[in-house]
């Protein structure tokens, strides 16, 4: 995988207080380009990185992306739609919004999110995920929200594990170890195979079909059906993002996360002796969340969900990285933006 740092686009800088820590860059050459037309990319901010509550210079963590113009927010805790204004993103064009259970910390900005979002002119339906419970919930919380421009719609999740595909994003919400039922989600960009001229030639594939097979189509014309891979190669590896937050350290997380190019994961305890009271209260230490990040093989790790005790999360980071070296305390606002990879 190749990964470079650079700046990142010109985005309300002045309001991002955190480094941008990793890009993915991709040039994309030729045939390529002039099949796309354009650069598949994933932004991802770190919206905020408090547990329990916000605190002065820390929201509650949250995570928001943005596609192909359409974005995609997990979790929504109180102050999060400030986060979304200190970032520099709009709260318009939010098509999804997924929870990973319902402590107020994760779920109390939504009425006032909804709000925003109608007074800012939305009229798109928007779309919810949860564990089971979420029509009842989103309804008791809207009971200050009336009214909308737009309509919800909603998922709830029962299985261990559940996978859809929203405005362009492969969502899989797989189930985790809290006190109460909760997710965590991985959200991935896909990329087909690469087309090969030599490839449709050799298969006698006339050129007025090459664009609609590369685009996944099967063509059946005169007796003869022609399909995607008679022009096409094996799927390549895509964008996979991985955020779970309270939880304890459960083998499905790692599962999920496998390859990940990004794995956000809360941290809750940076201290060793807090180790017992993260068993206690069904979360993590910086160290667990290190371990998770090593066996699923993640490309980096950013740690969020920090008590409101844990005042300087830097300070446990060299113990963190023997673990994995590759991990990061997540900051408000830190972002990145996650591309196709190069190919060799
Ligand atoms: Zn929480
Ligand atoms: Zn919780």
């Amino acid at each position: 995988m190749m990964i470079h740092t650079a700046p990142e686009q010109n985005r309300a800088a002045k309001h991002d207080p955190a480094p941008v820590h990793r890009i993915r860059l991709q040039v994309l050459e030729g045939l390529d380009y002039i099949q796309k037309g354009f650069v598949y990319m994933l932004d991802v901010c770190l919206l905020g990185t408090s547990g329990m509550m916000p605190l002065p210079g820390r929201w509650l963590t949250a995570l928001m992306t943005r596609f192909e113009g359409s974005s995609l927010l997990i979790d929504c805790g109180e102050g999060t739609q400030v986060a979304i204004r200190e970032k520099g993103w709009s709260v318009n064009p939010i098509d999804t919004i997924c929870f990973t259970h319902y402590h107020g910390d994760h779920i109390s900005g939504l009425p006032g999110l909804l709000l925003s979002m109608g007074n800012s002119d939305r009229k798109e339906p928007v779309t919810l995920i949860g564990p089971k419970g979420l029509e009842r919930v989103v309804n008791s919380l809207r009971i200050i929200a009336p009214g909308l421009p737009f309509s919800l719609n909603y998922i709830e999740l029962t299985k261990p594990e559940e996978s859809f595909v929203l405005s362009g994003y492969h969502v899989t919400a797989f189930r985790v170890q809290h006190n109460v039922t909760c997710y965590g989600y991985s959200l991935e960009i896909p990329r087909g195979g690469k087309f090969f001229v030599e490839k449709a030639k050799e298969n006698n594939v006339p050129m007025m079909y090459w664009n609609r097979l590369q685009h996944g189509e099967t063509v059946e014309t005169e007796g003869r059906t022609y399909t995607p891979d008679m022009v096409i190669g094996e799927p390549r590896t895509g964008i996979k993002l991985t955020y779970c937050t309270d939880t304890r350290p459960v083998e499905s997380i790692v599962t999920h996360a496998k390859h990940s190019d990004l794995l956000i994961c809360e941290g809750m305890y940076g201290e060793k002796e807090d180790q017992a009271k993260a068993e206690e209260k069904k979360h993590m230490t910086f160290m667990e969340a290190a371990q998770v990040a090593k066996e699923a093989e993640a490309g980096e790790l950013w740690l969020t969900h920090y008590s409101p005790s844990l005042l300087r999360p830097s300070v446990y980071m060299k113990a963190v990285k023997k673990v994995f070296p590759n991990a990061f305390p997540g900051k408000d606002g830190k972002s990145c933006t996650l591309l196709y990879p190069e190919e060799e």
